[in-house]
Order: C-alpha cells, then sequence, then structure tokens
C-alpha cells in the first residue's frame, strides 16, 4: 500500500475587516486583508473502496459526516471531474474550531488541491477556485501561494500579493464559539469603517512598518462579537495591556490576536495567557 499524501492546511487572521452592506442574496459585501498563519492542521490522503469518502479527525466538534466541507470538497471534486474514486481523509486538528480563523475552509481547499494530486485530475487553478466558492467564502484564500490576499465580494475574489515581511503574533481562542451568521445579524451599517482603512493597513504592512500598523489593525465585527459574549471584552483588554496595543478579533470571533515586534514578543505575551486559556499561541505569517 502507497504512503499516504499529507497536505498542510493553514489557519488564517483576519488583519483588517470591512462590512461594507448587505447584499440582495444575505450574504454581506466585505473587504479583508487576509494573512495565511503557521498554525495548521494536517490532512491524510490514502486510497478507500470506489465512490466512498472516509473521514477521522481527532477532534470531537469537528463532524466526519456529509456536513464536513472535505466530504463536500470530495463530492464536488467527484461531480466536476467525472470520476468515483474512493478517498480516506485523516485529519489531524490544531486549528481551533468555530474561532474565525477557518480551520474548516481550509480544510476544504487542502481537500481540492490534495484530491488534484492524489486523483491525478490535472485541474487548472481556475478550475479549483471555482469549485473553492462553491464550497464557502473564505476557501479559496487558500488556493494562493502567497500569504497575503485581499478579499472582496464575500471574500472569496482574491487578489494576491506579495509582502516581503514575516509577522509574528499572540493569538489566544477562548472556548466561546461563535456562529459566523449570528455574529453577521448582529452588524449594522453604522459600524462601517472608512474606505481606505485596508488599503492603509497593506502600505504599512509593506514598508514593515508594524507600529503604524498595529494601529491600523480593525473588525467591523468587533462590537457584535462584544455584544454576543460580553465576557471577551476583558481578554480584549487584558492582551491590549500585554502586548501595549495592537490587538483585533480575527473573523467573527472568538479568537483574538495582537500584532507584535517579534518572535520572543510573541512568546513572552503568549506565556502570560497560558495559565488561563488552553488555546494560546504564537505564530507567524506563513
Ligand atoms: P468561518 O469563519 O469560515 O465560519 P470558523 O473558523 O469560524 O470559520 P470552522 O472551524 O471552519 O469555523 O468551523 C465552523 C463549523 O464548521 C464547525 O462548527 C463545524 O461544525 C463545521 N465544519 C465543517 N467542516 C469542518 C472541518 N473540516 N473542520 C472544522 N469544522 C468543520
Amino acid at each position: 500500500m502507497s504512503s499516504p499524501l499529507v497536505i498542510a492546511s493553514y489557519a488564517k487572521l483576519n488583519l483588517a475587516l470591512r462590512i461594507i452592506g448587505k447584499r440582495p442574496d444575505g450574504f454581506h459585501e466585505l473587504e479583508t486583508l487576509f494573512e495565511r498563519i503557521s498554525l495548521h492542521d494536517d490532512l491524510a490522503l490514502s486510497a478507500a473502496s470506489e465512490g466512498q469518502t472516509v473521514i477521522e479527525c481527532d477532534h470531537p466538534g469537528v463532524p466526519v459526516d456529509g456536513s464536513n466541507l472535505i466530504f463536500r470538497a470530495a463530492a464536488l471534486v467527484r461531480e466536476c471531474c467525472r470520476v468515483n474514486y474512493g478517498v480516506r481523509f485523516v485529519l489531524t486538528k490544531r486549528i481551533p474550531v468555530a474561532a474565525g480563523l477557518a480551520g474548516g475552509s481550509s480544510n476544504a481547499a487542502a481537500a481540492l488541491s490534495g484530491l488534484n494530486v492524489f486523483w491525478k485530475l490535472g485541474l487548472s487553478r481556475p478550475q479549483l477556485l471555482a469549485m473553492a466558492r462553491k464550497l464557502g467564502s473564505d476557501v479559496a484564500f487558500f488556493l494562493y501561494e502567497t500569504p497575503f490576499g485581499l478579499g472582496t465580494g464575500r471574500g472569496e475574489k482574491i487578489r494576491s500579493f506579495s509582502v516581503r515581511h514575516k509577522f509574528w503574533h499572540v493569538l489566544v481562542t477562548p472556548k466561546a464559539p461563535l456562529l459566523t451568521k449570528d455574529v453577521y445579524a448582529a452588524w449594522d451599517a453604522s459600524l462601517t469603517k472608512e474606505s481606505s482603512a485596508v488599503t492603509m493597513l497593506v502600505s504599512s504592512l509593506r514598508k514593515n512598518n508594524i507600529s503604524l500598523a498595529r494601529q491600523q489593525l480593525f473588525n467591523d465585527l468587533e462590537k457584535p462579537i462584544r455584544y454576543l459574549r460580553p465576557e471577551l471584552s476583558s481578554l480584549f483588554s487584558r492582551m491590549d495591556k500585554a502586548a501595549s496595543g495592537g490587538v483585533c478579533f480575527s473573523g467573527s470571533g472568538p479568537s483574538v490576536f495582537a500584532l507584535v515586534k517579534d518572535q520572543s514578543e510573541a512568546e513572552r505575551i503568549a506565556s502570560m495567557f497560558r495559565g488561563s486559556y488552553s488555546q494560546v499561541f504564537a505564530v507567524s505569517t506563513f
């Protein structure tokens, strides 16, 4: 039996998340700056009986049935490519679930690119992107090689761009899962940041101006997240004090991160939170 194909499936942070408005289709129009970070799951692919998708995962919060995005990715690939091969996925989960880090979306992208190799399908990136967009708004970003991308539309239209620098973060994910749809439902138009806000942050990152970038991080969902989970405000304030600013929520929360100057700062601050929270990470751009 051949050895499994193992794909690293990375998490993302939203360094900026600007919500422009609600669309007629019920989704929100947004502009967001994605950063791929070093925290990752591993997805191993091996053969299974004809037409079967088997998923095993070491995390009890992850469904292993047809609702798993990995399962949906495999079904979509079979349908689009008219193949009926079987596949077994073994998912080693490190990315906290329902945390605003897009773990499920990243796994779906890893499944798409993994199956393209495993089943020797020869799909081009535009073909993979078309499938990614059917699976969810955040999936497309993970099909790009560069760690930074500007997402528009529902977040599925990506313009990747190069930033020569790598950044460090402390990331704390409290065990207070938030449903994306609830957070968006609590958003209102008065919370939208000015239109130049994302571009200004991109410019600071490109210049490696961390002290300015730290002041420019923002998330238009911050108020709804705090409203739905008031207890997160104390974590946010504690992080803000520990890192002297530069703190933000990722996606629809509850993950809170700080942009810090280097690895030792990230490790130092992370250690301050490990006594009170179980999911604390020192992570970098990846
Ligand atoms: P998003 O911001 O895209 O909603 P998230 O990071 O907040 O993502 P996920 O970790 O992707 O949240 O999980 C959201 C829900 O998706 C989970 O509660 C889980 O039931 C479901 N899910 C489906 N597939 C997966 C997967 N492969 N890994 C984790 N969760 C999954």
